[in-house]
């Protein structure tokens, strides 16, 4: 079976709702549905989770916030009306309306999007509806309680057979309402992915998947066929919009592959993201490139060079007392470099000099600031011997200058460090090079 997670877009009006009912339909195996709230219909509309969060902050602060509520309401009556729904959505909204009346918390009024989006939905289908106070959970803290939702909704999953569940929310040990942060209606899908145990989780979107490169940066970059959810972290590190890691965890880690289809363009594969490497259908070497800003090189360098790796663990430990997060670390037995992130570093260095000043092994430490990090990432990267000599050579082609490379260390990406200024230039060149 399949799961299957529409986002806000895709279920934006009526016109949306019939195409989402249309793909359901096309693939019996699409058993259970996840709904968004309703996202923007047009360029300036607003996403229906921001008006429940602006009735919340009228309401907290004493101001009216019936008339965004009738907003809201008029979005669902609308679909359903449109839809020829004979569901009364009266009783829902008059409920949620006391409930807001009576001081609500703003995870209650953003969570009633996607309750609503639930019901419409579940009715139009005519699947189950079931609600995921239910059957996800957080504990005390506000932290996602995995295994507990994961038991629970398994259970629950046992005795049904196709339902909406709806995003976005879970509920507290008291049976309140919490919601995961934005966008979260990915990492429910993946929840109920994993509880399900599907063959797939589909995430339908308005886009046909990842692109190869950022299109404000490529013109008209390709799309990724193909990805393993490794090479997506490995992307996201160096600044790529793509999955939340929190949504990718229960899926990855369950085996489950994910694909990123367009509700506006059902016959398009959109990316494919699978736990093991594929031959990419279309032998592009590498599965995409991203940059980011920010960064600064670090080099570490003890003045005696001798042939212990002493210095070197140390100024590892010290990193780590500091939680300096670092992106790359070539060293030999008396020199580290690091590339940092060069706000979380600045914080720090004071007291990281200080520390490795203690050890009484004679230093310096320079700092290059002003430091793109990108990431060329794909297994194909590895297996081609010419590829960083291709990169040496797009970038010369370029005149720009190479600050840092780094092949491979993960097996998956190379790393290269630019000076921040010429970091657009150097992804164009580097993209056009391997396409
Ligand atoms: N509706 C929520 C938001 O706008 C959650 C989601 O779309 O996944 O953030």
């Amino acid at each position: 079976m399949v799961v299957a997670k529409f986002g806000g877009s895709s279920l934006a009006d009526a016109a949306q709702f019939q195409k989402v009912k249309n793909i359901v339909f096309a693939d019996s195996r699409r058993m259970l549905i996840i709904p968004s709230a309703p996202g923007r219909r047009f360029d300036k509309d607003e996403k229906v989770t921001d008006l429940l969060y602006l009735c919340h902050s009228q309401q907290a602060s004493g101001m009216p916030f019936q008339k965004t509520f009738e907003e809201i309401q008029k979005r669902y009556s609308d679909i359903a009306k449109q839809l020829h729904l004979s569901l009364e959505l009266e009783p829902f909204f008059q409920e949620i309306q006391q409930q807001m009346e009576e001081g609500a918390s703003a995870d209650y009024f953003a969570s009633r999007g996607e309750f609503l989006n639930g019901v419409l939905l579940a009715n139009y289908l005519g699947f189950e509806f079931l609600d995921a106070a239910e059957v996800i959970f957080f504990n005390e803290q506000g932290v996602f309680e995995a295994e507990k939702t994961n038991y629970v909704l398994k259970q629950r999953l046992d005795k049904i057979e196709k339902a909406v569940i709806p995003g976005f929310y879970g509920s507290n040990p008291d049976g309140s309402i919490r919601v995961f942060s934005r966008g979260g209606s990915d990492i429910t899908g993946a929840i109920v992915a994993r509880a399900a145990q599907a063959e797939l989780y589909e995430n339908w979107t308005d886009v046909s998947g990842f692109l190869m490169a950022d299109p404000r940066i490529v013109t008209d970059p390709r799309p990724i066929s193909h990805i393993t959810y490794h090479e997506m972290h490995e992307l996201c590190c160096a600044g790529a919009t793509v999955l939340h890691e929190d949504c990718v965890f229960p899926v990855s880690s369950a085996g489950i592959p994910t694909n990123i289809r367009n509700t506006n363009l059902p016959q398009h594969p959109g990316t494919m993201i699978t736990c093991s490497a594929l031959q990419r259908e279309d032998f592009a070497i590498f599965a995409g490139v991203s940059g980011k800003k920010g960064f600064s090189l670090l080099v570490i360098e003890k003045e005696n060079p001798d042939h212990t790796w002493s210095f070197v663990q140390e100024v590892l430990r010290v990193a780590k007392k500091y939680g300096i997060k670092f992106q790359y670390l070539p060293s030999g037995a008396h020199c580290v470099c690091l590339l940092v992130e060069a706000k979380q570093f600045f914080e720090k260095q004071q007291d990281f000099e200080r520390e490795i000043t203690k050890s009484n092994v004679p230093f310096s430490m320079t700092v290059q600031p002003n430091i793109a990090g990108i990431v060329l990432v794909g297994y194909g990267i590895i297996h081609n011997r010419l590829a960083v000599n291709r990169i040496y050579t797009a970038l010369q082609r370029h005149n720009i200058d190479v600050a840092m490379i780094n092949q491979g260390s993960g097996e998956l990406s190379t790393w290269v460090g630019v000076s921040e200024n010429e970091m657009e230039e150097a992804i164009c060149a580097i993209y056009e090079e391997f396409l």
